[in-house]
């Protein structure tokens, strides 16, 4: 045998796995389609958002967070339905985690190293009602290093292992196949990839160099989602959330090509909530592109105004950060606008510069570095918007400025095919916006949010700009924004028990085999259910992933 147990994957899931199993003495072969460049996967590009619940950071911020209350909007969230069957584990994941996020997390992640920012980020409002989607209370904890600060403890530990002699790095290494014997997983075979010196996210070649063959006791799928390969999202794009995109941009690297969910499948392992996919509608082209078709999501405040691609306002509870897919299920169900990829954020540069965030590592230099001083000058008493925000203001191509409302639907409708905005319409939606401002009540329900969200300490000091007239010159210019439908997240996956063990068609364990991450939609084939609370993918991962090195572990012990 090669090792103890092979990992297919070197993300966030295949390194925490890969700690929990050499820590208890296990050889473990580590195998990924990239090169040593991209150790972490999609972790190492991510934003760093931790969910924790009832946390000390929430606590100084005056937030009351309880388990009872994350369950409920868990639950609320996810709208389990499919509880004898595709969801009958996942159910029994989430509420493990959520008592996790609730407990043993915070000290564990600090027991890694990782440290969070003083700030809690109020991410995915929800639906406006209480027993529905979405978070009651702020729960978005922002690691000191963001997701880069998230990955370096476990990949110092892999590196740790190699020189130990527990570890093996199989780089350009792409699985083809799980071998299976007398019902038992026993190993991978794959192809050896052209050596690629590539930088990290950029998509590399897929010339074939050689075969490989690698056998254990045990495998680990950790393969990550489907988010890069467009024609797979739009195959299972469910009719819940109307037609797919015929245009959309990619918020994960070329890598995220979810082939192992098939691999895994002709292996034995029941692949369950396929239609179920977190994607964004608040995606930009990026000016400086990593990999290809490369979107950056915008994390916006509540303040900005959403319009669809007719110029008319977005009815809610499509607001900015509340609701994602019920955002995504509006746009594409329409029947007015449904053929239209794109909608529209029009703001202020008072908006701009204190409500827009932009997810990723490389987006948030000052968190990435562990820089506090420009923490501090960037984002709480700086003027101006943060660096990332205004080279997007200044180079993306899809944000506009302008001094008048009229010269910006000009330069918006330049934007598009056919100019669809008419500015009549656009200016009459805002001015009635704008009267509302005129007492501290009122019945839009944008406005109140913005109110709310100004009781929250943390959204006061950082997120969330005083509130002010959109048309207010002082306030300008005036800035819009084309937002496009920006793929990430897969909900669904391998259906695993609470060891990580995957699960065949009849429900029994496939002797041998493992998922966590991603692929294993965090945990239990789908432990989002059918939307997620945000900052509970990283999480997934760790969760799941140890969860998979320590059964692994006792199996081959
Ligand atoms: C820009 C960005 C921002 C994000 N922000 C957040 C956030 O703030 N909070 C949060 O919770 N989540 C966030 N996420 C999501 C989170 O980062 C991912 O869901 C998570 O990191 C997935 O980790 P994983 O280990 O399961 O898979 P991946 O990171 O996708 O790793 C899978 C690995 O498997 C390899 N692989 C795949 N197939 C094969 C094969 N056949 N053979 C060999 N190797 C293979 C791939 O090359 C890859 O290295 C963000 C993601 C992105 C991209």
């Amino acid at each position: 045998m090669d090792a103890d147990v092979i990992i297919v994957g070197a993300g966030l899931a295949g390194l925490v796995t890969a700690h929990e199993l050499t820590g208890r003495g296990r050889r473990v072969a580590l195998v990924d389609q990239e090169n040593a460049a991209n150790l972490g996967g999609q972790a190492y590009w991510s934003f760093g958002g931790l969910f924790l619940v009832d946390s000390p950071e929430q606590r100084r911020l005056g937030v009351k967070d309880s388990f009872d209350l994350a369950w409920n909007d868990w639950r609320g969230s996810a709208g389990f339905d499919r509880l004898d069957d595709e969801d009958s584990w996942a159910v029994r994941w989430a509420r493990a985690y959520v008592e996790w996020a609730a407990g043993e997390k915070r000290s564990w992640l600090d027991g890694h190293g990782i440290k969070l920012l003083p700030t809690v980020n109020w991410a995915e409002r929800g639906a406006l009602r209480a027993g529905g989607h979405g978070n009651s209370v702020p729960r978005f904890h922002i690691a000191w290093g963001t997701g880069t600060g998230v990955v370096a403890p476990f990949a110092g530990y892999a590196k740790q292992a190699v020189r130990d002699g527990l570890l093996t790095f199989h780089h350009r290494h792409r699985v083809d196949e799980l071998i299976i014997e007398g019902g038992t997983a026993r190993g991978v075979r794959g192809t050896v990839l052209a050596e690629d010196t590539a930088p990290r996210g950029v998509a590399s070649n897929r010339d074939r160099a050689g075969d490989f063959e690698l056998t254990a006791q045990a495998v680990i799928v950790t393969s990550g989602g489907i988010g890069a390969d467009h024609d797979t999202v739009r195959r299972h794009w469910p009719e819940r959330l109307g037609t797919p995109p015929a245009e959309m941009v990619t918020g994960v690297p070329a890598y995220v090509d979810g082939r192992m969910l098939g691999i895994s499948e002709a292996a034995g392992a029941r692949v369950v909530n396929r239609d179920r996919m977190w994607h964004y509608t608040e995606g930009v082209r990026n000016w400086d592109p990593v990999w290809p078709g490369h979107g950056i999501r915008i994390l916006s405040g509540p303040s900005p105004l959403w319009f669809d691609a007719l110029g008319r306002r977005l009815p809610d509870p499509c607001l900015p950060g509340h609701d994602s897919l019920g955002t995504l299920r509006h746009l594409r169900t329409d029947p007015a606008i449904k053929d239209h990829d794109h909608s529209w954020f029009i703001l202020t540069r008072k908006i701009v510069e204190k409500e827009f965030a932009l997810s990723g590592s490389e987006q948030n230099p000052d968190i990435t570095a562990k820089d506090r001083r420009a923490f501090l000058k960037e984002r709480v008493i700086g003027k101006g918007a943060p660096g990332p925000v205004a080279a997007f203001l200044r180079r993306g191509a899809d944000f506009v400025t302008a001094p008048t409302l009229e010269q910006l639907v000009d330069r918006m409708n330049a934007l598009t095919d056919e100019p669809l905005l008419d500015a009549a319409l656009v200016r009459r939606q805002i001015e009635a916006r704008d009267l509302q401002l005129a007492n501290p009540f009122g019945k839009d329900a944008q406005v109140q949010d913005i109110r709310n969200a100004r009781r929250y300490l943390g959204d006061r000091l950082s997120r969330v700009a005083a509130p002010h007239r959109v048309l207010d010159p002082a306030a300008g210019p005036l800035i819009g924004v084309k937002l496009h439908i920006l793929t990430r997240k897969t909900l669904g996956g391998i259906q695993t028990d609470l060891d990580s063990r995957a699960l065949g068609a009849d429900g029994t364990p496939v002797e041998g085999l493992y998922a966590a991450g991603e692929v294993a939609g965090f945990g239990g084939g789908g432990v989002h259910g059918y939307n997620a609370l945000e900052g509970t993918f990283l999480g997934g991962c760790l969760f799941s992933g140890r969860a998979a090195g320590r059964a692994a572990a006792r199996q081959t012990g």
